[in-house]
């Protein structure tokens, strides 16, 4: 590991990313250094470079989802499945951090997404207090950060592949409560989106029916298990309901599952629900605006029940590994991670993920200058 160690940091929205070296920190006991293989830019950090997300604490070193080999550590440290981890492991981590386990929302609501203390690597820890995200060659992990062995099966590119936008999945999955021979919607194909639909399948729906955008997105949709995919640059709401309906015995899904982030989609995922489905809300991790909808005929009448989704937990993250060992060779993760960027390529990964050119971008911190085709800063 050099010292110093560089890293990518976003020094506030829209400004330009920069390379600064950051000295190899002292490790407490209970700590490990992560010499970064792999990390993603994905649509939270086009959030974040647009200035977005409330409460973030710039500058920072983006990059939350991230996997590498463990180069130090102090004391003795084990994983989620209470194994040691030593010096050489595949390690990978879960982003969501300092959740305090005490407070209303932890112990009595049972909602530790929504945990004040919480903090995530590279959205909301600052680049003043060290190494706090993947775009970065080191990652400090600090003492009672979730770690777990990455297993042989699981690629690199098929961990960051699915990333956080899985890891979400996993949540709505699970507040959707998909039964066996459900028929789901899925609103929107990004990173979100697309492992939703997987898992909607895995979960047992008989139909999964996606909408999004572009094209490539939508082959891509199929390819994760969506049997039937609507683009919506190219279709009217009407004719995307008449052909959920179509699908679902002239009902509606029996879930539907948010991961678009627009304001339009509220509506339409609504009358996309059956009587007495389910809708659950992912997609709007930014203020969009308001929604229009009609109470009476959308939810009351409807008997509709909606549900929120915010973040993940620990265990969609356990869970999330154990998807990917099982199905990471039938299920293109990997193919949701678009081209590799250097650090110094950051700028260009950003316009490309904002302008949906991918998905998402692959970051190693590694690669030369000038190897992912993106000029030198400075
Ligand atoms: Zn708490
Ligand atoms: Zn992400």
């Amino acid at each position: 590991m050099p010292d110093p160690i560089l890293a990518a940091v976003m020094t506030a929205p829209r400004a330009p990313i920069e390379l600064r070296e950051f000295a190899r920190p002292d490790l407490p006991s209970g700590a490990a250094l992560l010499r970064t293989t792999r990390s993603e830019v994905c649509g939270t950090d086009v959030h974040l470079w647009h200035g977005r997300l409330s409460g973030v604490p710039y500058p920072i070193i983006p990059g939350h989802v991230s996997a590498g080999m463990v180069d130090a550590v102090r004391g003795a440290i084990t994983g989620l499945d209470g194994s040691p981890i030593r010096e050489g492991d595949r390690v990978v981590f879960f982003d969501v951090h300092r959740t305090c386990g005490r407070c209303r929302a932890c112990t009595v609501h049972r909602t530790p997404t929504r945990c004040a203390a919480r903090r995530v690597y590279g959205i909301t820890d600052p680049a003043a207090e060290g190494l706090f995200g993947g775009w970065a060659q080191a990652i400090y992990l600090e003492p009672g950060v979730g770690l777990a062995r990455l297993p042989e099966a699981i690629a690199f590119d098929d961990y960051i592949g699915g990333g956080c936008g899985l890891l979400t999945a996993v949540h709505i999955a699970e507040r959707a409560e998909i039964r066996l021979g459900d028929s789901v919607v899925v609103q929107g194909t990004g990173a979100v989106g697309l492992s939703a639909i997987a898992l909607a399948r895995i979960a047992g729906a008989s139909r999964v029916i996606a909408i999004g955008a572009p094209a490539d997105r939508l082959a891509l949709a199929r390819e994760m298990g969506a049997d039937l995919t609507l683009d919506i640059t190219t279709t009217s709401a009407d004719e995307r309901r008449q052909a959920v309906l179509d699908a679902t015995f002239g009902e509606g899904a029996d879930a539907v599952l948010e991961a678009a982030g627009a304001a339009a989609a509220i509506s339409e995922g609504l009358d996309l629900a059956r009587v007495g489905g389910r809708y659950v809300i992912a997609g709007h991790y930014t203020d969009v605006g308001p929604a229009t909808i009609n109470a009476h005929h959308q939810i009351n009448r409807k008997h509709l029940e909606i549900r929120g989704c915010w973040g993940s937990e620990v265990g969609h993250f356990v869970r999330a590994l154990s998807l990917l060992e099982r199905y990471a060779a039938t299920v293109p993760w990997d193919a949701i991670g678009g081209r590799r960027y250097g650090l110094e390529a950051l700028n260009e990964a950003l316009a490309d993920a904002a302008a949906m050119r991918i998905t998402k971008a692959l970051v190693d911190p590694w690669a030369c200058v000038g190897e992912s085709g993106a000029k030198p800063l400075g």
